[in-house]
């Protein structure tokens, strides 16, 4: 019985044994397992306060943008603002305390230097009543070369960045009345300097990087639209100026064409009265001349006939002459009426032709044309303008050598018809070709010397187109020959 029971009391404490050491093995496993929860707590604990410290940051910077986004629209709208006046004091009135309030700030001043008066003169005063702005104007023009120093070197001093001595952050705190500014410099390019101070009481919103910037960036706007308001003054007062130029000199001309007028009028009445004058005397030379000649008298010698033949011929050319100038001064001083008619431009030259045939068969000259049929019809004094056809063709040919060629060709556009008359003869020199159209004015060359004229063909010519309305030019080289071309109206 005994080894019975020992056995059984040992099976027993061995049990007992196996069990306990599993229980203190479980126990160990749960330790561990309290111990993994526990770290796992306290991780999850450190990020949740991460999580919070990332939240209010974030709300802070949104805090931060909101206000820097509402600064900056505002900034926007006073921007165009200011951009809408170019006049100095305009351009300051237009920073209100609305838009400053919606800066941050109920305080403001604006002074700009004033180089003849040495002082900075105030342009702006936002918060301030008069004794107290005066006060501040004194104070910053006894201590002007402290803003003339950061104002010549771009700075900027606030209550985030403020420098040291009379620009310490409390001295302008106390002089502005404030408890946090922001001076910033306003320079030009056409030299003007200045600046802006904006300032606000409240101490609860600290003034940041970001409203600095804001207002830097509305000093530049400032400083931008005083040189738009400057160059527009200067291109002002530049363009009253040259308008007064132009006045006077439009005077000055008035008064000068006015005495050309004058003068050229009692040109023409002087030519007119000689050339009257001159007919007179003429004419009985003439008839002298031709009763002599006639035999009336008795006979004469052949020598005294030649001579007499001579007279006569020098008194027709000189009676030719005087016509000439009698007609320019009576066109130059309208006295002419010109019958404007249709007429048919191929009919004309080829009556002109007809009648200077004679004359070209002397040299072999050959006649042509090319009117198209659309320009065919022109508006013009019959007998004037003939007498330009003729003038033309006629120095064509004294001016083209033997077997040469005279043209006539028309074109048009917009009822405006241009005439060429064109030779392949002498030409004329380029330096000629201005005087042309001058009264008396002759090439002085070999040719002229041997071929008779005046010199008042071509200055009647150009008379008789300008009182047509129209224009005559030359284009002529040396050697080649030239063409002589002028504008009518056509039908
Ligand atoms: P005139 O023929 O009586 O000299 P014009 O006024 O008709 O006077 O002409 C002025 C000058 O222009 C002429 O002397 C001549 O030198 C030059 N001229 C005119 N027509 C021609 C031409 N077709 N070719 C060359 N020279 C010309």
């Amino acid at each position: 019985m005994f080894p019975f029971l020992v056995l059984g009391t040992l099976s027993s404490i061995i049990v007992l044994s196996l069990t306990l050491f599993y229980k203190m093995q479980r126990l160990k496993e749960l330790n561990a397992k309290v111990a993994a929860l526990k770290f796992s707590l306290e991780e999850m604990d450190e990020q949740a306060k991460l999580i919070m410290r990332t939240d209010i940051e974030l709300n802070k910077t949104q805090e931060e943008l909101d206000k820097k986004i509402s600064g900056l629209d505002s900034l926007q709208k006073l921007s165009h603002e200011i951009n809408t006046t170019l006049e100095e004091k305009q351009i300051f009135n237009k920073i209100d305390n609305k838009y400053l309030e919606q800066l941050g700030f109920e305080k403001a001043m604006a002074f700009l230097w004033k180089s003849f008066e040495r002082e900075l003169r105030l342009y702006l005063n936002i918060g301030y009543n008069q004794d107290e702005s005066e006060k501040i104007k004194t104070e910053i023009n006894l201590k002007k070369d402290y803003f003339l120093d950061l104002i010549e070197n771009g700075l900027i001093a606030s209550s985030v960045s403020s420098p040291e001595g009379f620009l310490a952050k409390d001295k302008i705190n106390s002089l502005f009345q404030v408890n946090s500014f922001i001076i910033c410099p306003v320079l030009t390019q056409e030299g003007d300097k200045g600046f802006i101070v904006v300032g606000t009481q409240n101490t609860e919103t600290p003034l940041t990087k970001g409203d600095q910037e804001l207002i830097s960036i509305l000093c530049n706007q400032i400083a931008q639209t005083l040189d738009n308001a400057r160059l527009f003054e200067k291109t002002w007062k530049s363009q009253q100026e040259l308008e007064m130029k132009v006045e006077e000199r439009t005077h000055q001309l008035t008064s000068a064409l006015d005495e050309v007028q004058k003068m050229s009028k009692r040109k023409s009445d002087f030519i007119s009265s000689v050339s009257h004058e001159l007919r007179t005397p003429l004419t009985s030379i003439k008839g002298y001349a031709a009763i002599l000649l006639a035999g009336s008298l008795g006979n004469l010698p052949d020598e005294i006939k030649t001579k007499l033949e001579k007279i006569n011929r020098h008194s027709d050319e000189l009676v030719h002459m005087i016509n000439d100038l009698l007609d320019i001064a009576r066109i130059e001083s309208g006295k002419v009426d010109m019958k404007l008619e249709n007429l048919d431009l191929k009919a004309i030259t080829e009556k002109i032709f007809d009648l200077l045939t004679p004359q070209a068969a002397t040299k072999n000259i050959s006649f042509g044309s090319n009117i198209p049929d659309n320009c065919q019809i022109i508006q013009a004094d019959r007998s004037q303008i003939e007498r330009v056809f003729i003038n033309l063709v006629g120095n064509a040919l004294k001016f083209t050598p033997q077997n040469g060629k005279i043209g006539i060709s028309a074109h048009c556009s917009n009822k405006i018809i241009q005439i060429d008359v064109k030779d392949n003869g002498f030409g004329i020199p380029e330096e000629a070709q201005e005087h042309l159209f001058e009264e008396f004015y002759r090439v002085d060359n070999k040719i002229n010397q041997e071929v008779k004229g005046t010199g008042l063909g071509l200055a009647l010519i150009k008379h008789i187109i300008e009182a047509h309305g129209g224009r005559i030019w030359v284009k002529s080289k040396l050697g080649e020959g030239s063409t002589f071309s002028f504008t009518l109206k056509t039908a």
